[in-house]
């Protein structure tokens, strides 16, 4: 039987990953989130973890009083988070957002847990670290983001060997088709109305930007052990194939269904097994599936992660932490949608990079890009 923790358990990736665990029957022994206390409590009384943590110190101390008649133990700040990490549980979802996730993860990883990962910010900024100490710690890191969860699944049963290339999906986002024009107005609220998921505000913003689809070149090449250029981002706008690979022989392989992330939490949670829970796809329904290249003159953000994997080093890092910095100011009202890409690229071009490097080299480094963000943002409104 699977004890879980979940990593960002108030968070959208979070509670759908409660909802699998209620219908799996799965056993949660640890829950963390950053600030939001209420629904903490409320999801720490219905599933009875061992432990609880929240990064906000004042709100944990909050939280411990008003659990005090249960048996619950109150964790908080970061070193809270890590401790639940690797102290319980043998599967830990990663679901915290951002560079928030790579610290935990990594305490998960050292203490041996299987990793089910939609933090793909730790794979961007930590993936090579995070491969080592997989494999040191003989551990199995088994993607949830839905491309990479499709392209796992392709590659089960497959010869070592045989895969020539990647066929990463992306729906294009709430903008797709529109011109620079067009974008250089566009408000927060426009770009947080994703035509096909219901996603954290973070994510759906990259996915607008096609930030999104740049993180997860640089995650599939960590995850896979491909090269960027053996990756095709493909605009699929219905969301229904979530990504594919093509074999050697020309055969292309790939998982499709509803768009629906319950779907591949369940799979990283039953994984080799399958449940059968949720909606399942018609296709005579759909009628009509289409693709084309993405426009990555307009949405620059796609380009400039991959030449920063391309580059290698810090500049995953520094794209980043960058994009952590510039998708907040954009929620802020304060700089434009178009200027997500240019501050991104500034901040990337900004760092001193290194072939080798440590997790406290990437902390610095993200710290860099958000600097760089921050001051350059001054000179574009
Ligand atoms: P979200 O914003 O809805 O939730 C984030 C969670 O992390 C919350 O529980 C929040 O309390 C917690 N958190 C935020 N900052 C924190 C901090 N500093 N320390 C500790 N905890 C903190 O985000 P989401 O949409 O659920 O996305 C989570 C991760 O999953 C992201 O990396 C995202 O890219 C990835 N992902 C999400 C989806 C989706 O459908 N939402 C799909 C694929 C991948
Ligand atoms: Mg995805």
């Amino acid at each position: 039987m699977k004890e879980l923790v979940i990593l960002g358990s108030t968070g959208s990736i979070g509670i759908q990953g409660l909802e699998v665990a209620r219908k799996l029957g799965i056993k949660v022994t640890g829950l963390t989130a950053g600030k939001n206390a209420k629904l903490l409590e409320k999801q720490a009384r219905e599933f009875k973890p061992l432990y609880v943590a929240l990064s906000d110190e004042n709100m944990a101390r909050d939280l411990k009083i008003r659990l005090k008649d249960t048996d619950i133990k109150v964790l908080s700040g970061e070193d809270g988070i890590c401790d639940i990490a690797q102290s319980t549980g043998d599967t830990v979802l990663s679901a915290i957002v951002g560079i928030a996730g790579l610290k935990p993860t990594i305490s998960a990883i050292n203490a041996g847990k299987t990793i089910a990962l939609a933090n793909k910010e730790t794979m961007v900024t930590g993936g090579v670290i995070v491969n080592r100490l997989a494999k040191e710690n003989g551990v199995k890191i088994l993607p949830v983001d839905s491309e990479h969860s499709a392209i796992f699944q392709s590659l089960q049963g497959t010869p070592k060997g045989s895969l020539k290339k990647i066929l990463l999906t992306a729906s294009g986002g709430p903008f797709l088709g529109k011109t620079k024009d067009e974008l250089e107005n566009v408000t927060a609220k426009q770009a947080l109305k994703h035509p096909n998921w219901s996603m954290g505000a973070k994510i759906t913003v990259d996915s607008a930007t096609l930030m999104n689809k740049g993180l997860e070149v640089i995650e599939a090449v960590h995850l896979f052990g491909v090269s960027e250029s053996d990756i095709e981002v493909l605009i699929h706008p219905q969301s229904i194939l979530h990504s594919g690979i093509e074999l050697s022989d020309g055969a292309v392989i790939a998982q499709l269904g509803t768009p629906d992330m319950r779907l591949p939490i369940q799979y990283a949670l039953t994984y080799p097994n399958r449940a059968n829970f949720f909606e399942r796809l018609s296709l005579a329904d759909i009628g009509t599936l289409t693709f084309c290249k993405p426009d990555t003159e307009t949405f620059r953000c796609l380009p400039l992660c991959i030449e920063a994997i391309r580059k290698g080093g810090l500049y995953p890092t520094a794209v980043n932490g960058a994009n952590e910095e510039s998708v907040r100011l954009f929620l802020e009202g304060k700089i434009g949608f178009l200027d997500i890409a240019k501050l991104n690229e500034m901040a990337m071009l900004s760092i001193k990079n290194k072939a080798d490097f440590t997790v406290e080299d990437i902390f610095e480094t993200d710290a860099a890009a958000r600097r760089s963000v921050i001051e350059n943002s001054k000179n574009v409104v």
